[in-house]
């Protein structure tokens, strides 16, 4: 049987959490690990149309697009799932994760709960992780000194937070970085010491 995004999707890895939970740490050290272990694992570089902020580079943190090409993409159907995150668009493109999986590799999506549900539903042999933060304060306090974002932007998305935890129930796995050691663990169980397939 040919190597189809279908029957190998329990290599396509979903991670969600809300900005500030550790998840970018989290996902260097799973990067570093898979290096180190010559385990075969790639991030997906999502489309982005939100400004690139400072120090990002694009082809690697996203790819930034106008929304003329997003929107074509769209039509396309270029994307796995797309959606609107902070009133920006955000999708994962297609392409690019058929061809790793065919050639044997992990892809980790590292995006929003709304696009999660749907590759989901799509791919239901996907793992699905999502990383809480200890507590919302711990979260508001994760970003401001992050200092990436204004105060504007942060009070939004910690009250988004709140909402996006709800959802947490929706995924296979949940894991609560209270000790980024031990949510590294934890995460490298799921994705490379569980075989559920
Ligand atoms: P940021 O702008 O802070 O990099 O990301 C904002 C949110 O967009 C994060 O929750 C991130 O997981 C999500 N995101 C990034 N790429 C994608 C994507 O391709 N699709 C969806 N649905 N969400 C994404």
């Amino acid at each position: 049987m040919p190597r189809t995004l279908n029957n190998f999707s329990e290599n396509l890895i979903i991670i969600t959490a809300p900005s500030g939970a550790g998840k970018t740490t989290l996902i260097k050290n799973i990067l570093k690990y898979a290096q180190e272990n010559e385990e075969k694992i790639f991030l997906s570089i999502s489309h982005t149309t939100r400004k690139p902020r400072k120090g990002e580079i694009n082809g690697k943190d996203y790819l930034f697009v106008d929304e003329e090409t997003f929107n074509k993409n769209i039509q396309g159907n270029k994307y796995i799932e797309y959606a609107i995150v902070h009133e920006n668009l955000y999708g994962t493109p297609q392409e690019f994760i058929d061809s790793k999986i065919q050639s044997g590799y992990k892809v980790l999506l590292e995006i929003d709960w709304q696009g999660a549900l749907n590759v989901m539903q799509k791919y239901p042999l996907a793992k699905s992780i999502f990383i809480s933060p200890p507590s919302i304060e711990e979260l508001k306090d994760r970003l401001v000194k992050r200092g990436l974002d204004s105060e504007e932007v942060i009070n939004k998305r910690v009250a988004g937070a709140a909402l996006e935890m709800e959802k947490s129930s929706k995924f296979q796995y949940e894991i609560t970085n209270i000790s980024l050691d031990i949510a590294t663990k934890n995460l490298l169980n799921i994705i490379f010491r569980e075989n559920n397939g």
